[in-house]
């Protein structure tokens, strides 16, 4: 099976389909058993975080399948991201080199700002945990200074492309802006057919930006976790996306995925089940027509799904369209 890749502006190339390593929290026998499922099913992009802390169970089974000769680093595509108390310039380095320590390589492939509203930092590289009562906005951090040490790290080699999560269109923009000589290469946001981002994809292609979606299926999984309040009808249950699965006789899931890659959007869906895992890369041998593709597009936007509301009252909060609520 041949994965076709996005083409960013350095000239390098991310495919199209990663494997996420992020969200409802899995334990690391789960995640390892989840990445070398997905190695073995052609996936070659992961998707992971400083805050994760999934970032040590992808070094850990990248060493063993390049060890075993199965892989060779330059097979996989790598995307991490700076946690949101080493927006300081002088935490920034650091804080990758100890993302490199834990991923057991010399470079990343993508590095992203993984959040635009920068905390203080409380002495600590290692991770951010957003419910500890010590963590404090930090107001008066201007976002470009991050921006131009990534610059740097990507001049250094030390990561191969660099880019934004969570940003939105003005945001973007600013980057763009104030962009020494690197511009953003990559903006990883929640993306699907009942949130599909219309303004921002915009934006990120009158520069050249790929867009990455998150939660490119809606996450279905936290429909059955009170926790969440997760809505019960989500991308995955739209009757367009039920009706197209069955004329394709392709999952919902597949359905959604092919939606998105058609469009030069790349996808991360996370599973954690091997059926799932292999089902959600089978997606590059049938097309959806234009009517469908139109189809798909015009279902009317809905709430996001993860407003991250714990960044809410900091000047640098993305969503404005929850602001405005
Ligand atoms: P998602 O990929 O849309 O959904 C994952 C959920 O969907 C899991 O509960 C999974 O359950 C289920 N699922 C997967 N494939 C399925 C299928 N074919 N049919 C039915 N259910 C399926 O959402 P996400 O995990 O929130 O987002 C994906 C990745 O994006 C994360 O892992 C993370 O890497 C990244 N992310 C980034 C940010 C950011 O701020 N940049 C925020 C959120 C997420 P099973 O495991 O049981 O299959």
């Amino acid at each position: 099976m041949t994965i076709k890749a996005a083409k960013l502006l350095n000239g390098t190339e991310m495919p199209f389909i990663g494997i996420g390593t992020g969200g409802k929290a899995a334990d690391d026998s789960t995640t390892r058993e989840m990445l070398r499922k997905a190695f073995d099913a052609g996936y070659r992009h992961i998707d992971t975080a400083a805050i994760y802390g999934t970032e040590h169970v992808v070094g850990e089974v990248l060493e063993e399948y390049i060890q075993s000769g199965r892989l060779k680093r330059e097979d996989v595509y790598i995307t991490t991201k700076l946690a949101q108390c080493n927006h300081k310039p002088e935490f920034v380095r650091p804080a990758l080199k100890c993302s490199l320590k834990r991923l057991r390589t010399d470079y990343v492939d993508m590095y992203l700002i993984h959040n635009p509203v920068t905390y203080q930092n409380q002495g600590t590289l290692e991770q951010f945990i957003p419910d500890l009562p010590n963590y404090k906005f930090d107001v008066e951090h201007d976002i470009a200074e991050t921006w131009h040490e990534l610059e740097q790290l990507y001049k250094d080699g030390l990561v191969k492309g660099i880019g934004l999560s969570n940003f939105n269109a003005k945001q973007v923009e600013y980057i763009v802006e104030k962009a020494k000589e690197i511009k953003p290469m990559n903006d990883q946001v929640e993306l699907h057919i009942h949130f599909p981002q219309k303004e921002l994809r915009h934006t990120c292609k009158k520069h050249g930006i790929v867009v990455t979606a998150f939660a490119p299926i809606g996450c279905p999984g936290k429909k059955s976790d009170p926790k969440y309040n997760w809505p019960s009808d989500g991308p995955i249950d739209d009757p367009v996306t039920v009706k197209l699965a069955e004329k394709h006789k392709k999952t919902p899931a597949q359905i959604l995925l092919r939606h998105l890659i058609q469009h030069a959007i790349v996808v991360i869906p996370k599973s954690t089940n091997p059926v799932r895992i292999q089902q959600n890369i089978e997606i590059f041998d049938f097309e959806l027509s234009l009517e469908e593709m139109d189809e798909l597009d015009a279902i009317d936007s809905r709430p996001r799904l993860y407003p991250m509301k714990i960044n809410l009252g900091h000047p640098d909060y993305p969503f404005d369209d929850v602001t405005s609520q």
